[in-house]
C-alpha cells in the first residue's frame, strides 16, 4: 500500500540515486581526463538511470563536442537506449553513433551500472599485441584471466557488431578492442572508473617492462590468478557488501581540490 508519504520517499530516493549517479559520471569524465586518458571528444563513459516511471531505459551521456573536463553533473543527457534525447540542458545532444556499442552492452548487460570506453596509447598498444595483457605485475594480475577480446572491423556502428561485441565480452567486466582500445563495465561509475586507471597503469607497466629488452618475469598462473580473486573480492565488498569506498571518496576530494566544477 502506498500513502502520499511513501511514495514522496520513493521519489526523494530516486532524486538522490540520480544526482549520485550525475556527480559520479560527472566524476568520471574529469578524472579521466585528468589521467590523460581521454580521446579529444571521442570514446563515451554512459551511466544506467534507474527506469522511467513506466519502465522505460534512461541512460547519461556526455554533451556531444564536450571535452571530458568541461563535463559537469548539471550538463550531462539524459538518453534512451537508442540515443534519442530526453532531458539536455547542455542543448547540445549526443553523439548518438558514439552510443551505439554503450547500448548494446547496456541492454545486454543489466549489471552494468556503467560503461566507459578508451583509446589511449598503451591501453590501444596492449590491444594490438597478440600476448594481450600479461601478469607481469600486481596492478595486471588483477586481470587475469578476466580479459575478453574483440577482433576489430572498422568504426563499430552497424548492428551486426554489436552483437558480436556483446556476444565476445560474455560476463566479463573487461574487454580489449583489437587495435582499437579498452571497454570496461563498473556495476557502479566507481568500479568503471577504477577498473579503467588500473587497466591503463598495467598496459604502461607492461610497454615499459617489454621496451627495455630485458627478460621479463610473468607471474606463475596460481599466483596471478590468487591476486586476481584477492582483487575481486577487495571489489565485491564495495558493490555488493555495501563498504563504503574510500578510494573513490579520495578521488571525488581530488577533484573538489582541483575542478570543483564537476559537481554543478
Ligand atoms: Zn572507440
Amino acid at each position: 500500500m502506498h500513502d502520499g508519504a511513501s511514495g514522496e520517499t520513493v521519489a526523494q530516493d530516486v532524486g538522490e540515486a540520480v544526482s549520485e549517479i550525475r556527480r559520479d559520471l560527472a566524476a568520471a569524465y574529469q578524472l579521466i581526463a585528468l589521467e590523460g586518458m581521454d580521446d579529444g571528444i571521442y570514446t563515451h563513459i554512459s551511466a544506467r538511470l534507474p527506469d522511467g516511471p513506466g519502465g522505460e531505459k534512461r541512460f547519461l551521456l556526455n554533451p556531444f563536442g564536450l571535452r571530458f573536463d568541461e563535463v559537469t553533473a548539471a550538463n550531462l543527457v539524459t538518453i534512451d537506449e537508442t540515443g534519442a534525447v530526453i532531458d539536455d540542458p547542455y542543448g547540445a545532444g549526443v553523439n548518438a553513433a558514439g552510443f551505439t556499442i554503450h547500448s548494446a552492452v547496456h541492454m545486454a548487460r543489466h549489471d552494468a551500472a556503467c560503461v566507459l570506453h578508451t583509446h589511449t596509447v598503451a591501453g590501444v598498444a596492449i590491444s594490438s599485441i597478440k600476448e594481450g595483457l600479461l601478469p607481469l605485475n600486481q596492478w595486471s594480475a588483477q586481470f587475469y584471466d578476466r580479459i575478453a577480446f574483440h577482433d576489430y572491423e572498422g568504426i563499430a556502428l552497424n548492428l551486426e557488431e554489436r552483437e558480436r561485441i556483446v556476444a565476445d565480452l560474455g560476463t566479463k567486466q573487461v574487454m580489449l578492442l583489437r587495435n582499437h582500445g579498452t571497454l570496461l563495465l563498473g556495476r557502479s561509475v566507481a568500479e568503471a572508473v577504477k577498473l579503467a586507471i588500473n587497466l591503463e597503469r598495467s598496459c604502461k607497466a607492461q610497454v615499459a617492462a617489454l621496451g627495455m629488452g630485458l627478460t621479463p618475469v610473468v607471474l606463475p598462473h596460481d599466483v596471478a590468478e590468487h591476486t586476481a580473486s584477492q582483487y575481486q573480492k577487495a571489489y565485491d565488498s564495495f558493490e555488493i557488501g555495501g563498504k563504503p569506498d574510500p578510494e573513490w571518496a579520495a578521488e571525488l576530494r581530488r577533484l573538489d581540490a582541483c575542478a570543483p566544477g564537476y559537481r554543478g
